[in-house]
């Protein structure tokens, strides 16, 4: 039997659920990953990417030392690993600063563009917006939560004020009644989708408004199988039926929300007869569905990406929003709203400040009493009080010029950018890029300087998961090489480029620890943060923010009082068509999304035994289409937009419905986003990743 060296305790790298888990470590390898039972929020449970998809940190292809592109400059052509050289931390980072300091001080400080990670801890994140802000002088700072939840947030801030999921995970196994939508939960939040199944199998009443079906749609008590990109019309609709049939929480209207009366009266033509008509799904379900979720005693709602990541993102999170609030399902256990987010730390990435308009904890950059804190918190530099640009705007202006230096922190925007042929000769004419990350992929081929970092199981620090709990990783295994946590090659980063920029080295960029990083910032948020430290961590295991002081508890559902913005605002919606809608040469609406056995971009998962398992991109195809196109399982097929086309393995199956085809967008050589849209919803400027029209072919 193998002796274990250790075992340490982590948070999953992979989804927003936030699993507790035991690495076994044998000399400097993990062997084993167990989940502690008595432990939030997964209480013993793992998903095949937690239990078997951690050995990525392993990998031969880690990067171990910086790289400095051979032939600097653009335009250029993508290299491979052959194109760089080896070069000392000294010289790479000497490099990076003074090109910084170069174009800041030659083009202005809105000229540079920088993207943090949804994968890095809470004190990478914000030590890099930190160093954006206070010494590159820009809010030019964004992250991957632009191009999943962007949605969810614009509407949920503008019903609500607060953006966060409102209720914990802990909830789910005694939910009375609840609506999933949008959200393949089973293989995009397995643990989650295991308490919702135990919900349904203690009594709960589950509602699934969904195109595909999933897992989930198994268990449903109703299934509303709308037409893709109809959600606004669906969700007015059973609005619709809850203030016809008088079934809204009449209390709750009055004392908590304001704009009833104005929207009441403006959903009369949003009949669920109106609504069968673009939505397919029968008006006596859409009644049916209203009833059993407004005469439930609490309700909530779930949603993913099949929310937000449309061009009427925002309207989609405020339809969902409007039935919350007519019922009077929020500020209590077991109802709310709930975006699931996706990444392991993308809740404490937007915590953080790694947005364009805000600092940590949301402050707005415009607002003069935030900026002041902050300007008083960081030595005495004055802000930039324009919030700056979003991550699908910084890539468009390296195509126009008004970007000249992109540094991106853990993120791989040539495969999560839509239209990757667009994304591609915007990066091959941006004259200086610098990428930070623990594998060479398909940004650093554009990279003229590539920084190694190190692994979740390599450092010190904190994710903040889906349900707002913050919770350590610890270091359990050496880095290879040379690698270096993010938050070191920052701190060492930003001296050396103030030294660049002719200033007095401040003293904030001097940390011994991730819990000193920590520490300044709860002291600057305290009100959401400042009842948190490490030691409590140590103590609890985790804890949900606001926690605003030591012996605050943390706070597992919001909105008990009021909501951050005072009432909650009713929105009434118009239903608009997707952008591209399907026509008689591409006569099918793509899909994308997720499969069990990946993780985003692919780039953890591809490295980890779990590509052996689903080694390769797949086109879900009906039956009913399969036949005409002459195609069987197993065969390959071109999938053509008007902007690419990809190969791939067919898949017969009824999941998606007849003229929808799905294609996962984890593989790199068969990239679901080469036929995506660029187009953004105009509030949340998240791209509509979920609908696009394609034509699909026999390959030969
Ligand atoms: Fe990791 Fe999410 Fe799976 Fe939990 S459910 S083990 S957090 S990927």
């Amino acid at each position: 039997m193998i002796k274990v060296d250790r075992v340490v305790r982590t948070t999953c790298p992979y989804c927003g659920v936030g699993c507790q888990m035991d690495l076994h470590i044998v000399d400097n390898h993990i062997v084993k990953v167990a989940a502690p039972f008595g432990q939030p929020p997964n209480y013993g449970q793992l998903c095949v990417k937690g239990r078997f998809g951690t050995d990525y940190v392993s990998h031969p292809s880690r990067l171990r030392t910086p790289l400095i592109r051979k032939e600097l400059g653009a335009p250029r052509q993508p290299a491979t690993l052959d194109g760089f050289r080896s070069a000392s931390w000294d010289e790479a980072l000497d490099l990076v600063a003074q090109r910084l300091a170069a174009v800041k001080q030659a083009f202005g400080s809105d000229a540079i563009a920088s993207s943090c990670s949804a994968k890095a801890t809470n004190e990478d994140n914000y030590l890099f917006q930190k160093f954006v802000r206070a010494v590159l002088g820009t809010n030019n700072c964004d992250h991957c939560a632009r191009l999943c939840h962007a949605g969810s947030v614009a509407g949920l801030q503008r019903a609500l004020g607060s953006a966060a999921m409102s209720n914990s995970i802990a909830e789910m196994p005694h939910l009375h009644t609840f609506l999933v939508t949008g959200s393949n939960t089973a293989e995009a939040h397995p643990v989650i989708s295991l308490f919702m199944k135990k919900a349904v199998a203690n009594g709960a009443k589950l509602i699934v408004a969904d195109p595909r079906g999933t897992e989930m749609t198994k268990f449903a008590t109703i299934w509303l199988r709308h037409r893709p990109g109809s959600d606004v019309a669906l969700f007015q609709a059973m609005a619709n039926v809850i203030v016809t049939e008088k079934l809204y929480d009449r209390a709750f209207v009055a004392a908590r929300t304001e704009g009833f009366r104005a929207y009441s009266l403006g959903l009369a033509p949003f009949t669920p007869e109106w609504a069968e008509k673009i939505t397919g799904v029968p008006a006596y379900a859409i009644r049916r569905a209203a009833r059993i979720y407004a005469q439930a005693p609490s309700a909530a709602i779930y949603w993913g990406m099949g929310i937000s990541q449309s061009t009427h993102g925002t309207q989609n999170t405020l339809s969902l929003a409007n039935l919350a609030l007519l019922c009077g399902h929020l500020g209590k256990p077991g109802s709310g709203l709930n975006p699931l987010r996706g990444q392991n730390n993308v809740q404490g990435a937007s915590d953080m400040g790694g947005l364009p308009n805000v600092f940590p904890a949301y402050a707005r950059v415009d607002d003069p009493v935030a900026r002041a804190r902050y300007e008083a918190g960081w030595g005495g530099v004055q802000l930039a009080a324009e919030p700056g640009l979003t991550i699908t705007e910084m890539v468009d202006g390296a195509c126009n010029g008004a970007i000249q230096a992109f540094y991106i922190m853990g993120e791989n925007p040539l495969m999560s950018d839509p239209h990757l042929a667009h994304a591609r000769h915007c990066f091959a004419n941006l004259p200086f890029l610098v990428q930070q990350d623990i594998f060479f992929n398909e940004t650093s081929a554009y990279a003229d300087v590539i920084l190694p970092a190190v692994s979740f199981a390599e450092k010190d620090g904190t994710f903040t998961n889906s349900d707002r709990r913050v919770q350590r990783i610890r270091q359990a295994i050496d880095a290879p090489g040379q690698a270096r946590p993010d938050w070191q090659i920052i701190a060492d980063l930003a001296r050396r480029t103030e030294s660049a920029l002719g200033r007095r080295q401040s003293a904030g960029w001097e940390y011994d620890h991730p819990s000193a990083i920590w520490h300044e910032m709860a002291a600057l948020e305290s009100a959401s943060f400042g009842g948190i430290d490490y030691a409590r961590l140590e103590r609890e295991g985790g804890v949900h923010w606001p926690c605003p002081s030591a012996d605050h508890p943390g706070t597992p559902y919001l909105f008990t009082e009021r909501f951050p913005r005072g009432k909650g605002k009713f929105h009434l919606l118009a239903y608009e068509e997707a952008p591209e809608e399907p026509d008689p040469v591409y006569p099918f609406i793509l899909s994308t999304g997720r499969v069990l056995y990946h993780w985003h971009g692919g780039t953890m998962t591809r490295r980890s035994m779990l590509d052996r398992i689903y080694p390769e991109a797949t086109v879900e195809v009906h039956p009913a289409d399969a036949e005409k196109l002459a195609l069987q399982e197993g065969d390959y097929a071109w999938v053509r937009s008007r902007r690419g086309r990809i190969k791939v393995k067919v898949l017969v199956t009824g999941r998606s419905p007849q003229g929808t085809v799905f294609v996962p967008f984890h593989f790199a050589e068969a990239a679901a986003n080469e036929l995506t849209l660029e187009q953004v919803d105009p509030v949340a400027k998240i791209p509509g990743y979920k609908i696009c029209a394609v034509q699909v072919e026999r390959a030969a």
